[in-house]
């Protein structure tokens, strides 16, 4: 299914499928280079119609404006990777669509993404399907304890994930797991005893260059990023593991595009793949500050068809995240000359939500 797409020129429109602070900062990215862009997502007032040339706001199974808005636009991308397989693949029909409706299809469900990276030879944690509580009593008897229980579908920052160690727990995590997504299928996950968590965001062109920027470390609280160390202080092996994977995932899933690959590195030093964005990630924001190309220009780059930039750094970097009321410090952070705001335009601060992120630049060492 490889992607054999002319390039754009710049003056080129892309589309974007999604409003939230990623396609924000890709269209901001996209302007630097002369590219307009156009998105489409079903709220009004979101980050990135801000500042889009064009916006359309419909849900994503209408049809007429899915139509219209691929008149409008010379290639698709998107930042959210819960838009419906059947969008993507109405819109490419009809113009190129990057990354491909497949890619999509992989990343949306964390079985069918876990059957990918097994079947390429990508170590993940141990997982099985869940039918049920019993399944759930089985992965405990099975996996060790304790295990995770995630919705397969819809699932972030945590949401529809429930830890247990004991098979008298089964009913409630299943119970708990099923009010935040009803109709997911469900997974169980051997818990990973892990020393960090890392990523690597890795950029596929159209002819199929790959950039892959070094390792990350990413400190959640409450399941929700909010600290990134880039890099990550890993063994140089490691790092360069980390790095190796998630080449050949991009490749094994022909991206086109931007990819954020999540790992644990595990207390014996494995690497481990958790799980796959198919857009910006938020442990790239750095890279806006730091690097000579950002993680949305090479994103822009790849979809146009444009060479990849150099990822070269020139400093190394702390993003942070400013989750609900943590924006209210704008006025410190604006004054502060060694930390690099970012604010995306939400008006609502509510609590656990991005509402912008601040990096801090440090000597590379
Ligand atoms: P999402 O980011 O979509 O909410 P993740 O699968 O990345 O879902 O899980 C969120 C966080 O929960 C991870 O970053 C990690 O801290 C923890 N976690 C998830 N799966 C496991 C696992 N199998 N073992 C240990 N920790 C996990
Ligand atoms: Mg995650």
């Amino acid at each position: 299914m490889h992607d054999a797409g002319q390039v754009l020129p710049p003056g080129s429109t892309i589309g974007i499928l999604g409003g939230g602070q990623l396609g924000r900062m890709i269209a901001l990215a996209a302007a630097q280079l002369g590219y307009p862009c156009h998105v489409f997502c079903p709220g009004r007032d979101e980050p990135a119609t801000q500042v889009a040339a064009g916006s359309t706001l419909a849900p994503y199974e209408d049809e007429l404006a899915l139509e219209r808005f691929a008149e409008a636009v010379d290639v698709v991308t998107l930042e959210f990777e819960n838009v419906p397989v059947a969008t993507t693949e109405f819109l490419a029909e009809r113009v190129p669509v990057r990354p491909g409706s497949h890619v999509l299809y992989t990343c949306q469900n964390r079985l069918r993404e876990k059957d990918f990276l097994a079947s390429i030879n990508v170590p993940t944690a141990r997982y099985m399907e869940a039918s049920g509580p019993d399944a759930l009593a089985r992965a405990l008897r099975d996996f060790g304890t304790p295990v995770i229980l995630k919705s397969a579908e819809f699932g972030y920052d945590g949401k529809g994930q429930v830890r247990l160690s004991q098979a008298t727990e089964a009913r409630t995590a299943w119970e708990e797991m099923r009010r935040h997504a009803p109709d997911s299928p469900a997974i169980i996950e051997s818990f990973v005893d892990f020393h960090a968590e890392i990523s690597v965001i890795v950029a596929r062109g159209l002819d199929g260059a790959i950039a892959t920027y070094p390792a990350v470390e990413n400190k959640h609280r409450n399941h929700i990023l909010e600290q990134t160390i880039a890099p990550a202080r890993l063994p140089h092996d490691v790092m360069e593991r980390a790095e190796i994977i998630a080449r050949h995932v991009a490749e094994g899933l022909d991206l086109v595009g931007l990819l954020g690959v999540e790992m644990f590195v595990t207390v014996d030093s494995q690497v481990l793949v958790n799980e796959l964005a198919p857009r910006p990630h938020n442990s790239g924001h750095w890279t806006l500050d730091a690097c000579l190309t950002s993680q949305f220009e090479q994103l822009v780059r790849a979809v146009t068809g444009l060479p990849l930039g150099s990822i070269e750094r020139h400093a190394n970097a702390v993003m942070r995240n400013l989750l609900g009321d943590d924006v209210e410090r704008w006025r410190e952070l604006a004054a502060d000359p060694a930390a690099r705001l970012h604010l995306y335009g939400k008006r609502e601060a509510r609590p656990g939500r991005k509402m912008g992120h601040v990096t801090r630049l440090q000597p590379l060492d």
